[in-house]
């Protein structure tokens, strides 16, 4: 069974479009269940009806055309209660209407199941048999396992259809609207270029050729180069190897022949697309064959298919590059399967409208680098077609976490009211710059900045930031393509400091792992965010670590505004550690003559266990300060990067302020300087809870301080502390958000929770 099913997703998967997927599905569902009937039903939620989108049995010329309201007849009773039904003899079921057009009346026996995508209802998948007979367990569990496989991938083909319709469009065709994650507030509207990885075939976009006979040549070209690999490497093993395993060496040849795959690229090219996208297609059409052969051997040629895909595709990426740096276009808005933090760097930030990633959440760094640079973003878009975007108009919500291609005139110029009003706020913000964040009655909460690169460290000053509360020194690391040098750290180390001297400056030291990887220095392993990350490597470096603090230090001679911050503790030895380290790089660097202050020192709260060793913890070092991001991720168990369970992360949630609160009571118990410097502090609806809880500073993205300095100096403390007892009795993440926002809009700052609120 597991074979069949798989066999059918994968079909399903190569499919050129809806329908297309749609006739596979019903043809081979009715082949492997030897049923009579089975058909589609899409749900469409504009019109509430269920339409008949594909059937094998029924009257093809009712696809399309028949259709059943939301809780009509038997397709409706299984949307409805979004269940199996098994029925004996459908036609004398109360719930059963019948349709005349279809020819289904003498279909007694009647199997539905609903078709279900992350929640969202698609429609019903349904077979019949004219015997009165209940379908038995194992074919209910075939269709179920076979439904829950398909709503991917039948979402994804569906999405790719809107694109299609969208592509030809015309004054009437509807604009695509997809769905992902706010990844940074902001609206983006702009053209959309898709980046991917070298290599990774899989993620290369659909593009028009500029010039068909270049692309061609260029394709020739690449074959040739890999052509004469393959025979190079059958030469060099023809020694070694049996002539039946040296025969593969002629097999991956013909494949490459001009009348095969070779061929059959050419042939798409000359139908306009360019060489990599013409290459993704027909290689995926052979794997898709391959895969679905009976014979174990055979079935194994995919990979051989694959991998020769890959080689022909590096030789095209090579003559690729040169043409890079003029692809972006004015308005760019950046899309990729995975966008990464060295993505973000290879456009130029003037041309750089907005960011969309397939992969990824709000919380991914990613999005907190995006962010900090102000670019609209939205992230987690499983369903969206990414490679078909390509030279495609896009609207970028990056407020509700939408994106839209081909936009109708009437969104795009909602959209740009939208973009206008948030340049006003931005604008009449700008006032305060100088203004301290003090609350009306008198208390003054110092607000800081986190940065990554040096144009958000310059951004943040114009700001008005008091102080770095969190420089990320991985994000130099992840630009480069080997560890920066001691010298080349301390530049840009010294850059940071001098930006913001006198003002204080919170180095930490190089968080790596999780989802943050060095391209030189891979970490592969099954749960990331649980293994390998931060202190943890580095105290495995210490070669690594001493490079960097001496940087460090050297880099703050004559500043003096030097402060470290140790990332990922969850254990007071990690803290003796990487302290007697800093001590002997401190050392080392007077012995080298260089005169420097020893900067206080601090230890992230962002693992559970340190939560509950504030005092131990905090007894050892100069300061805390809370990494909000990941204590959510794991005090709820929540991958901060995974698109399905992004939902699940709410930093309002009961459990992750009593921890906030507790944090801060037992920080305030030893008078030890108690911060916070996770994204929760950029909310302004956040900030003003962790103000009353008694944060003594709040470290957030640029973009967003403006906003929390409005809110900060529009309340008092006395009200926020009040707010905080009223929400801490309450029980549910939402409610709480939606009452702190409430009681921000009915004083008159809810403009700073985004636009349309007043
Ligand atoms: C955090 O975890 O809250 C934090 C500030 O660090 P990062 O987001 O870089 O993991
Ligand atoms: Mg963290």
């Amino acid at each position: 069974m597991l074979d069949t099913l798989r066999s059918i997703v994968q079909e399903v998967s190569a499919a050129s479009d809806l329908s297309a997927a749609l006739k596979v599905v019903v043809t081979r569902i009715r082949n492997a269940m030897h049923s009579e009937v089975s058909s589609v039903y899409l749900y469409d939620a504009d019109a509430k009806r269920y339409v008949l989108m594909a059937t094998k049995g029924l009257n093809q010329n009712a696809v399309g055309q028949v259709s059943l309201g939301s809780s009509e007849g038997l397709v409706g009773l299984v949307g409805s209660r979004e269940e199996l039904v098994n029925i004996e003899d459908a036609p004398a079921h109360p719930r059963y209407v019948y349709l005349a057009e279809t020819g289904e009346e003498k279909y007694h026996a009647f199997l539905g199941v609903p078709i279900i995508h992350h929640r969202r209802l698609m429609g019903v998948l349904v077979v019949q048999q004219q015997e009165r007979r209940k379908f038995d367990e194992s074919e209910e569990a075939f269709l179920v396992t076979m439904s829950a496989q398909l709503a991917g991938v039948i979402a994804h083909a569906e999405a790719t259809g809107n694109i299609a319709a969208a592509a030809t469009a015309t004054a009437t065709s509807k604009e695509a609207r997809f769905l992902g994650a706010p990844g940074s507030p902001g609206v983006g509207i702009g053209q959309a270029v898709v980046i991917y990885p070298a290599a990774d075939l899989a993620s290369v976009p659909d593009k028009l050729a500029e010039d068909i006979e270049a692309e061609i040549e260029r394709f020739e070209t690449a074959l040739i180069k890999v052509r004469r690999d393959i025979r190079s490497v059958g030469q060099k093993l023809s020694a070694d190897l049996r002539p039946e395993e040296m025969a593969l060496f002629d097999v991956y040849l013909n494949m490459l022949d001009d009348r095969a795959l070779g061929a059959e690229v050419i042939t798409k090219i000359r139908l306009g697309a360019w060489a990599p996208g013409a290459l993704r297609q027909v290689v995926q059409q052979y794997i898709g064959h391959f895969e679905q052969m009976d014979d174990a051997y055979l079935r194994e040629r995919a990979a051989d298919i694959r991998d020769l895909g890959v080689r022909i595709l590096a030789y095209l990426q090579e003559t690729e590059e040169l043409g890079q740096v003029t692809r972006y276009h004015d308005n760019t808005i950046l899309v990729s399967q995975e966008l990464t933090p060295a993505m973000l760097g290879e456009v130029p930030i003037d041309k750089l409208r907005g960011l969309v990633s397939v992969q990824g959440s709000s919380n991914s760094h990613v999005a907190i680098l995006a962010r900090a640079m102000g670019i609209p973003t939205v992230m987690g878009v499983v369903d969206v077609p990414y490679a078909q975007l390509d030279g495609l108009e896009l609207i970028v919500d990056g407020y509700r976490g939408k994106i839209y291609s081909q936009p109708s005139d009437q969104l795009r110029e909602e959209y740009e009211n939208i973009y206008q009003e948030e340049l006003i706020l931005n604008q009449d913000l700008e006032c305060l710059r100088d203004e301290p964040a003090i609350t009306i009655d008198g208390y003054r909460l110092p607000l800081w900045v986190n940065t990554g690169l040096i144009t958000d460290a310059l951004r943040s000053r114009e700001r008005g930031a008091e102080g770095v509360g969190l420089y990320r020194t991985e994000v130099p690391f992840m630009m480069k393509d080997r560890f920066p040098s001691e010298t080349e750290q301390q530049e840009i180390y010294r850059q940071q400091l001098a930006t913001f001297a006198p003002n204080p400056v919170t180095m930490r030291t190089l968080d790596i792992g999780g989802d943050k990887a060095l391209p030189y220095f891979p970490i592969q392993e099954e749960n990331p965010f649980l293994g390998w990350r931060g202190i943890r490597v580095t105290l495995d470096h210490p070669e690594l670590f001493l490079l960097q603090i001496k940087a460090m230090l050297k880099a703050s001679v004559g500043l003096n505004n030097l402060r470290i911050m140790l990332p990922m503790v969850s254990s007071v030895s990690e803290v003796d550690e990487a302290l007697h380290l800093i001590y002997r790089a401190h050392a080392e660097t007077e012995e080298e003559g260089i005169v420097v202050n020893m900067p206080e020192v601090g230890v992230m709260i962002e693992v559970p266990a340190a939560v509950y060793q504030i005092v131990d913890l905090g007894q050892r070092v100069d300061f805390l300060s809370v990494g909000s991001n990941d204590l959510t991720q794991y005090l709820l168990a929540v991958d901060r990067n995974n698109p399905r369970v992004a939902d699940l992360y709410n930093s309002f949630h009961p459990a992750v302020l009593t921890a906030l609160y507790k944090i801060a009571q037992d920080a305030k118990a030893i008078n030890k300087p108690i911060s916070i410097c996770g994204e929760f502090a950029g909310n302004p609806a956040g900030a003003v809870l962790l103000m009353a809880m008694g944060y003594e500073m709040l470290s957030m993205n640029a973009a967003n301080l403006p906003k929390v300095k409005s809110v900060i100096r529009g309340v008092s403390l006395e009200w926020a502390q009040k707010l905080l007892a009223e929400v801490m009795q309450l029980e549910n993440a939402h409610v709480i958000a939606a009452t702190v926002e409430l009681a921000l809009e009915k004083i008159g700052l809810g403009r700073m929770m985004g636009p349309g609120r007043s």
